[in-house]
């Protein structure tokens, strides 16, 4: 049996680069050499041990790859060579929830997310994609791996996020944190037509970002009320749209009371412990107000609906990708991830080498203005 490398989880705080089986196809499904694949807020939660796994796993979920071996019956539509991305999240496409339209939950609450969660995911040199039909994505020629990377789960969330939201053109809408599913929020806002995208988060260097991400005005919640802020910059009203991309009570709390009569809270951000809304902040519950939640989209449309965004040229996600790494190196990238060091936003892990094309590409940083 033909080994690869790999990161597994190995319990709490225990990552580990093993010497694993590569995996092999069965009928239906592929095995895809990994090029670039990065690390999530959810897999620190579980390195953490805030969100169980079982031991043993590789983890990851955000794989771009080339097609390495196809099992049965797939021939027809892919041919090994061909780049792909798979979303975070791959649905069947065939069950009760698919066929209800929630992907995400395929076969039952986050059933849709199996990568590093219920079967082995993308940090190793190869991964085994279940349902290859439903979920392999051709990545166009004209792209290159780092433009691709966030396209599975940080921009079909984040975009999500406005789409839930159901921004429509002309609407006021904030953005309750500014990390990379903020940024991408903020991004599907200004893809949707909002006219006043507000970018709040602590951070100056991602309240920066925030306007390069599209977004009109930025908040620093320590330095000013931005629930009143909001007001000020909506004749009172309240914004049309908010948007929670951080999953606390405390930034829940303030997208509810900036949100006007009649308006939409889209929630991204995934909560622990209780979550509560007080009576006044949702006008004792009778302002026809909607909250509405939302796991990444995922599967081969979603992905090629965002292919064709970056590759026409309407959207740029490569500045969110701050620092490269070898997958050798992935707990060293996992340290500074984790420990929000060095200005990092997401990184970049390449287990076939980091491509030099991509590493002589420097991410360039706008000086840190603060707006509000
Ligand atoms: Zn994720
Ligand atoms: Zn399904």
């Amino acid at each position: 049996m033909q080994k690869m490398k790999a990161l597994v989880f190995h319990g709490v705080g225990d990552l580990r680069l093993d010497e694993v089986p590569r995996p092999r196809p069965r009928a239906g499904e592929a095995v895809i050499r990994i090029t670039a694949t990065t690390i999530c807020g959810t897999d620190v939660h579980i390195i953490k041990g805030e969100y169980p796994v079982k031991n043993g796993l590789i983890l990851g979920h955000e794989p771009v790859g080339v097609i390495h071996e196809l099992g049965d019956g797939l021939d027809d539509e892919y041919a090994v060579g061909q780049r792909v991305i798979v979303g975070a999240i791959t649905p069947c496409g065939q069950c009760f929830y698919c066929f209800n339209g929630v992907h995400s939950q395929c076969h039952g609450p986050l059933g849709g997310w199996r990568f590093g969660n219920t079967i082995n995911g993308a940090w190793a040199e190869y991964l085994l994609v279940q349902d290859a039909r439903a979920n392999l994505a051709v990545i166009p020629d004209s792209l290159t791996d780092d433009q691709v990377l966030m396209l599975p789960d940080i921009a079909s969330t984040g975009i999500s996020g406005a789409e839930s939201g159901n921004v429509k053109v002309g609407d006021a809408v904030a953005v309750f944190a500014q990390g990379p599913i903020g940024l991408c929020a903020t991004m599907g806002a200004r893809l949707r037509g909002a006219s006043l995208i507000v970018g709040i988060d602590p951070n100056g260097e991602r309240r920066s970002m925030s306007k390069r991400f599209g977004a009109s005005v930025t908040i620093n919640p320590n330095a000013c009320n931005a629930v009143e802020e909001l007001k000020r910059l909506t004749d009172g009203r309240g914004v049309d749209v908010a948007i929670e991309a951080l999953g606390r009570q405390d930034t829940f709390e303030a997208a509810l009371r900036s949100l006007r009569p009649g308006g939409v809270l889209s929630s991204l951000g995934v909560y622990a412990g209780k979550l509560v809304a007080p009576y006044e902040a949702i006008y004792a519950g009778l302002a026809d107000q909607k909250i509405v939640t939302t796991l990444c989209p995922g599967g081969k449309e979603r992905m090629r609906r965002l292919l064709a965004m970056v590759a026409t040229g309407r959207m740029d996600l490569t500045p969110l990708v701050t620092h490269r790494f070898a997958l050798e190196d992935l707990k060293d990238a996992y340290e500074l991830f984790s420990q929000q060091r060095d200005g990092v936003l997401k990184v970049g892990i390449y287990p076939q080498g980091i491509p030099s094309a991509t590493a002589a590409r420097a991410t360039t940083r706008e000086p840190v203005s603060a707006t509000l």
